[in-house]
C-alpha cells in the first residue's frame, strides 16, 4: 500500500476505496462515464419516453432477412465464418463497402479499406495512431460525445470550432488554427460529422466542405470525416462526402450500424496508404481480426437482400419520427429554437439562457422523459442551455408525449 500511496494522484483515475488507486495510467483520467451512459440506466425504464440515446430502430429490419443470411453462411462457409479472419477485414465485404460508399460519391480501391469493430473502434485506432498527450484535436462544437471520450482518453487537447446552421464555420476554423499555431501547439486532425451531425442534425454545405478541405490542406491538417448518417436523408441526397473530393488528407469512417444494425459491430475506415497500413497493424494489435462471423453475415445480406430498399424503409421510419418531433416542438414549445435536420437522428434545442439542461434533467426524469444535456457534447463545459433530442427510437405518439412532458418541465423551470 505504501508504494501505491506515493504514486501521484491522477484526477478521475480512481478513489480511496479502490486498492489500485494511484496505479492507473495517466490517460485514464479522461475515462469519466459520459452523461449519456449514466442516462441509459434511467431512460431504459419502460414508462420513460427516452429521447436521450441514439438507438437505431432495428425492429424495422425484417428478422427473416438476417436469420436467412445467418443460415446460408453456416450452410455454405460456416467453418470460415467461425474462424479468425484478416486484420484488414474480409475482401468480399470490402468490395461491397465500396458500393455503399459510391452512393456518397466516394471512389476507392478494395485495399484502401480497413474493417473495424464499429466506426467507434476506427475512431479509437485513428486517435491512437496520431495523438500524443497534449496534441490538439480540432472538433466541431458540439461534437459526438463518445468521440470526445476517445480523444480525452488519449489526453488530447480538444479545441472546439464553432458551427452555425450551415455547419462548421470556415472563418472560425482559420482563426482557431492561427491561434493554436501561435501558441506553438501541434494540431493533429480535425474531427467532423459533416452530414446530419450528432448532436445537431446539421449538414455542412458543399461550398463549406470545399473551403474546410482547402484550409486543412494548406495547414497540413488531416480531416477525420465520420459519416454514420449520410444515407439516412429525408429531403433528397445531401452533399457528397468530403472524401469524394480529397483522398490524401482525409480519413473517412463508415458503419453498418445505422443502415443495418449496430449489434453486428461492423464499421470501416478508408485511409490514405501509409495511414491504412498502420491502421491494419493497430487493428491486429487490438482485436487480431474484426468478427469474421458478422462480416460474413453482412456480406451475405448485401448479396441477397434489397439493402437499398431497406435503407429507404429506414428513411421513411425516421422521416415520420422527425416530423412528429418538429410538429410537437412547434405545438408545445413554440418560443424555443431548434435545428431542422434533413436526415439522421437528432434535433438540437436551445433553451432560454437561464435554464441549465443538466440540472433540469432529474426533474425531467421525474416527469418520465429523458434527453441528453448539451454539455455532454463539448469538452469545455459549453452548451449549458442546449439539449439533444433523438427521434430515432420512440414511435411518433411517444415522441409527441415526450415533448409534451418536456414542455411541462421547461415551463416549470421558467417559473422558478
Ligand atoms: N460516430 C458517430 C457520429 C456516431 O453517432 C456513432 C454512434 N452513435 C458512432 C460514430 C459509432 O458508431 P458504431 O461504432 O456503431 O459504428
Amino acid at each position: 500500500m505504501g508504494q501505491r500511496m506515493t504514486t501521484a494522484h491522477i484526477p478521475g483515475s480512481g478513489n480511496n476505496l479502490d486498492q489500485w488507486y494511484g496505479h492507473y495510467a495517466a490517460r485514464t483520467a479522461g475515462l469519466a462515464a459520459s452523461e449519456v451512459r449514466a442516462l441509459f440506466a434511467v431512460a431504459s425504464r419502460p414508462e420513460v419516453v427516452s429521447l436521450a440515446g441514439g438507438m437505431p430502430f432495428v425492429s424495422a429490419l425484417p428478422k427473416e432477412l438476417i436469420s436467412g443470411a445467418i443460415e446460408r453462411v453456416m450452410a455454405t462457409r460456416g467453418a470460415v465464418a467461425l474462424q479468425y479472419g484478416s486484420g484488414q477485414g474480409m475482401p468480399a465485404l470490402r468490395e461491397q463497402i465500396l458500393e455503399v460508399m459510391a452512393l456518397e460519391g466516394i471512389r476507392a480501391g478494395v485495399d484502401d479499406l480497413v474493417v473495424t469493430t464499429g466506426s467507434q473502434h476506427a475512431l479509437e485506432l485513428v486517435t491512437k495512431l496520431f495523438i500524443n498527450p497534449g496534441d490538439v484535436v480540432l472538433a466541431e462544437g458540439p461534437s459526438y460525445v463518445t468521440a470526445i471520450t476517445v480523444f480525452k482518453s488519449f489526453q488530447a487537447d480538444i479545441k472546439h470550432v464553432a458551427m452555425d446552421e450551415f455547419g462548421l464555420i470556415p472563418e472560425a476554423l482559420r482563426e482557431s488554427i492561427t491561434q493554436i499555431k501561435a501558441a506553438g501547439k501541434t494540431i493533429k486532425f480535425l474531427y467532423t460529422v459533416p452530414t446530419f451531425s450528432n448532436p445537431t442534425g446539421i449538414t455542412l454545405t458543399w461550398e463549406r466542405r470545399l473551403e474546410v478541405l482547402e484550409i486543412c490542406r494548406s495547414n497540413g491538417i488531416l480531416v477525420l470525416e465520420d459519416n454514420p448518417y449520410g444515407l439516412l436523408y429525408f429531403e433528397g441526397q445531401p452533399p457528397h462526402a468530403m472524401r469524394s473530393v480529397e483522398e490524401d488528407g482525409v480519413v473517412y469512417l463508415g458503419t453498418f450500424s445505422k443502415t443495418l444494425a449496430p449489434g453486428f459491430r461492423v464499421g470501416w475506415a478508408l485511409a490514405p496508404h501509409a495511414i491504412r497500413e498502420k491502421l491494419i497493424l493497430a487493428n491486429e494489435a487490438a482485436v487480431l481480426s474484426p468478427s469474421s462471423f458478422t462480416q460474413h453475415v453482412i456480406s451475405e445480406y448485401l448479396d441477397s437482400a434489397d439493402w437499398k430498399g431497406q435503407i429507404e424503409t429506414f428513411r421513411g421510419v425516421y422521416r415520420e419520427r422527425r416530423d412528429a418531433m418538429l410538429a410537437a416542438l412547434g405545438d408545445y414549445l413554440p418560443d424555443l429554437s431548434w435545428t431542422t435536420p434533413a436526415g439522421g437522428f437528432y434535433v438540437w434545442v436551445t433553451l432560454p439562457d437561464n435554464i441549465d439542461a443538466k440540472s433540469m434533467l432529474p426533474r425531467a426524469v421525474k416527469e418520465l422523459v429523458a434527453y441528453t444535456p448539451g454539455t455532454a457534447f463539448y469538452a469545455d463545459g459549453s452548451g449549458r442551455n442546449k439539449l439533444r433530442l433523438a427521434f430515432c427510437y420512440p414511435t411518433p405518439d411517444f415522441i409527441r408525449e415526450g415533448i409534451r412532458r418536456l414542455s411541462t418541465v421547461i415551463n416549470g423551470e421558467r417559473e422558478l
